[in-house]
């Protein structure tokens, strides 16, 4: 075996994925956040997870915790749904299974609808000694022979590997590929969670079977819900499979966005608003459609209404491999219309950590392995990128990309 230290920054769902991938592979391995603690901030609801991110699971997580992030997934229907803006069903469009037959060996198929703070709970267990929250990276000194990363608070942290897994702004990325850009899509979204009973008397029953469901306007301001059902309560599914793995527990929930261009929204880039008084303002956003749109935010539980601003990355190449790289939203951010962004960030993860893997058993060299990874990452990345956007124009007047 070789000797190999890996520092990664980001503790999101593409540095924890890689991080359980080195360590089910006995690879040392230092994980950086910048956040105080796991629940510093809203990083959204409800995630859709594709055969990409089911297969980075199965392949990463011990069967202990595949059988929570199982027993944790509602299982959806493969459909994305049309509706009018009465919520009146228009059209189910089948989901694509997004399945690569070169690439997973585990073959786990199927669309699932989870709770991203209960996937982040099971990506963190059993990584305790190994994530350190509360460090920001600053930048890096790529020696040749080891990368040094310098954090804000004046501490260092040498190792053979830096991968760069800090979402959209990346700090790595800055230094790694500072040609690499991210652009405004020109879209605000407001996002908020109803409770589940009170949204099935609202809604259409494919708003709570289907992958997701979205109407729009002709100014293509559009309502997005997707519902996220816990099969087994997440405390329960920890009890009976992972003891050790400490729980939030959660109650079922419809996830509402509603946004559109930043014109409609107005005072959102210009103030700061509190979640009651967004909620106000996504409400009175659909206030020209039939009163059953409205009345599905004003159902929202009041405190849980947050803004977005959307922005992608524009499809680049990057220079011959270093001892630095990247994965995720680091460098193929995009917008969510696909619900790709973190799919192909596990996947990322979970091929980044094979590739580390090889180098580590004696398989490969450091530069070929992070070629190839690099090559393949870019390819697939850019792909769902490009597509997102396809998407984001047709539904939401999204920015095209810049050629
Ligand atoms: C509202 C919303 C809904 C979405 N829905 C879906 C969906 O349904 N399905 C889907 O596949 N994708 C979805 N996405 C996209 C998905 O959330 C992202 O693509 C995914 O989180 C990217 O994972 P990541 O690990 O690359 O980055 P992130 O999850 O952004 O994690 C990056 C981490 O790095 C940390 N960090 C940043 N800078 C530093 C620094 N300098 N030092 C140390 N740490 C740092 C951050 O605090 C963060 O924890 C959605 C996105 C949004 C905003």
């Amino acid at each position: 075996m070789s000797i190999l230290k890996v520092l990664v920054v980001g503790a999101g769902l593409g540095g924890l994925t890689l991080a359980q991938s080195l360590r089910g592979h006995g690879i040392d391995v230092a994980l950086f956040e910048r956040d105080p603690d796991p629940w510093d901030r809203p990083q959204g609801y409800r995630l859709h997870l594709d055969a990409d991110a089911r297969n980075a699971a199965r392949e990463v997580l011990s069967d202990d915790l595949w059988a929570v992030f199982e027993a944790t997934s509602y299982r959806t229907e493969t459909f994305t749904t049309i509706l009018g803006t009465d919520l009146s069903v228009i059209k189910r469009i089948p989901t694509a299974d997004e399945l690569d037959d070169r690439v997973w060996r585990s073959r786990v198929t199927g669309h699932a609808n989870v709770d991203r703070a209960t996937l982040r709970q099971i990506l963190l267990h059993g990584l305790d000694d190994v994530v350190h929250f509360g460090k920001t990276l600053d930048r890096y000194d790529d020696t040749g022979d080891g990368v040094t990363a310098y954090f804000t608070d004046g501490t260092t942290a040498h190792g053979d590997v830096l991968v760069g897994a800090d979402g959209i702004r990346s700090a790595v990325r800055r230094q790694r590929a500072p040609h690499a850009d991210t652009v405004d899509a020109g879209i605000t979204a407001i996002y908020g969670r109803i409770p589940l009973d009170v949204a099935t008397s609202l809604v259409p029953k494919e708003v709570i079977t289907d992958v997701f469901t979205i109407s729009s306007d002709d100014r293509k301001v559009f309502l997005g819900l997707g519902a996220v059902l816990f099969p087994t309560r997440p405390t329960e599914a920890a009890t009976a499979h992972a003891p050790g793995l400490a729980m939030r527990e959660q109650d079922d929930y419809v996830v509402a966005i509603v946004g559109g261009r930043h014109q409609y929204f107005p005072t959102l880039g210009a103030q700061v608003h509190s979640p009651r008084e967004l909620q106000h303002v996504a409400a009175d956003a659909l206030a020209a459609w039939p009163s059953v749109a409205a009345d599905v935010v004003r159902a929202g539980d009041p405190d849980s209404f947050f803004p977005v601003a959307m922005y992608t990355s524009v499809p680049c190449t990057l220079d011959a491999p270093s001892r630095v790289t990247l994965l995720g939203d680091a460098i193929h951010a995009m917008t969510p219309t696909l619900g790709r962004g973190a799919n192909v960030a596990m996947r990322d993860g979970a091929l980044l950590g094979r590739a580390l893997a090889a180098v580590w058993e004696g398989r490969t060299e450091l530069p070929t392995a992070l070629a190839a990874y690099e090559h393949d990452m870019l390819a697939y990345g850019f792909a769902v990128v490009t597509a997102a956007a396809r998407t984001g124009q047709q539904r939401m007047a999204q920015n095209p990309l810049p050629v």
